[in-house]
């Protein structure tokens, strides 16, 4: 039997907003979505207030006052995130990240590793994310990734489990008789509705049915489900991360121009949101693609070996500035421009650190600082001289061509 473990962090956002402002614990507090528009996240205070998730923040202001309304600050839940990720990664290397604040983890045989009991596992899990990093979880734990799931909400819900909650083999029936489908990750209103119409209202039911009737109901997934709700695992822990075979930025510009410098600080824009995702997943490129697209849809690349794979926009940029000056040509108007990142491998771990430049070093440095930054304010907080993103309404040097 597998052992997997649901980790989810509660009211993540705000929590996180807590950690950074502990004047703002126990009270009623929702962080707010892109330009402040609704309500994404709430304290416990506040959901006691009744204020829905998704609520418009101009009714909600006359409706609950006394509330404190925070806009969203992703570039922190994503650093946090990290953090817990990473915690978790010191029990198990199998663990599956579901969302900016859950993740799976596949505990099985760890028992016998640490000697203790799965329960003490995930008290301890729990225990060393809330002291450690300053954010509250829950954990539930089951055979299956559905059980855990359900698990985890009732440690949610029920107070008296402090917050984790182990599903038994042994349980699951009993808990398959008391739970309504509609309570079930992945079954959403109008499943729910496909079966209500079969009079099937109760997990229960439907384990009861038999395998060629859900396959014809609910395709391959109605076996699963019975299998999950059964705790036997049919959707296992995947944690490898599948690397992309090549790495592209491209986009429109706001205006189509034939304006040398802008169009090359749009590449160097995309050069730097190449590079970004290559470090992020461990990777550089041997091949450097750099494509122009006309007013007429024509698309021109020009692409080269680089000397040595690299991941820094700060030594990739002077062969993008090359490829560029190859295909410019002042007489054409361009409506966007791209980069690619081509013949792509994994950083070795042990790289010789002494045999690299003085100047590759420097730019690995700047790179490092960059990317931190943008985790802990954001994308975009602040850019180089020679970049700039097409897509913002701008001024262009010279000539403008409006669309
Ligand atoms: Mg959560």
């Amino acid at each position: 039997m597998a052992e997997i473990a649901l980790v989810d962090c509660n009211n993540f956002f705000v929590s996180c907003e807590q950690l950074m402002n502990p004047s703002l614990l126990n009270k009623a507090v929702c962080v707010l979505s892109n330009n402040d528009g609704c309500i994404i996240a709430r304290s416990n205070e506040a959901k006691e207030m009744g204020i829905p998730m998704g609520y418009p923040l101009f009714k909600a202001r006359k409706e609950f006052k006394n509330v404190i309304y925070i806009s969203r600050n992703f570039g922190l839940y994503h650093d946090i995130s990290n953090r817990v990720m990473q915690k978790l990664l010191n029990y198990t290397p199998d663990i599956e990240q579901y969302s900016i604040d859950e993740a799976f983890i596949d505990l099985t045989g760890l028992k016998k590793l640490y000697r203790c009991s799965y329960e003490q596992i995930i008290e301890k899990i729990k225990y060393e994310i809330e002291t450690e990093i300053g954010v509250p979880v829950s954990i539930g734990l089951a055979t299956s990734k559905t059980l855990a799931k359900l698990a985890c909400e009732k440690a949610k819900k029920d107070k008296f489990l402090n917050g984790t909650c182990r599903i038994r083999y042994s349980d699951i029936d009993e808990i398959l008789r008391k739970t309504y489908i509609e309570n079930i990750w992945g079954i959403g209103k109008n499943t729910a509705a496909l079966f209500h119409k079969y009079g099937i209202y109760k997990c229960s039911e439907i384990v009861k049915q038999n395998d060629f009737w859900l396959k014809k109901i609910w395709g391959k997934r109605g076996i699963e489900l019975k299998a999950e709700l059964l705790g036997q695992s049919a959707y296992p822990v995947v944690s490898k991360v599948v690397l992309p075979k090549s790495i592209q930025k491209t986009s429109a510009f706001s205006q189509f121009t034939s304006d040398k410098n802008y169009i090359k600080d749009s590449l160097h824009y995309h050069s730097h949101q190449v590079c970004s995702k290559l470090r992020n997943l461990g990777l550089q490129a041997e091949v450097i693609w750099v494509m122009l697209r006309t007013k007429d849809f024509r698309v021109i690349t020009e692409k080269m070996v680089l000397p040595e794979p690299s991941d820094s926009e700060f030594l990739i940029n002077q062969f993008v500035d090359r490829l560029f000056d190859k295909i410019y040509d002042s007489q054409i108007i361009y409506r966007s421009s791209g980069i690619f990142a081509d013949k792509l491998s994994e950083k070795a771990t042990a790289q010789l650190f002494l045999f690299e430049d003085e100047k590759t070093q420097k730019a690995k440095k700047l790179a490092e600082i960059w990317d931190n930054i943008e985790q802990k304010y954001g994308k975009k907080c602040f850019c180089i001289g020679t970049m700039k993103d097409p897509q913002e309404e701008s001024k262009l040097h010279g000539q403008n061509y409006f669309s």
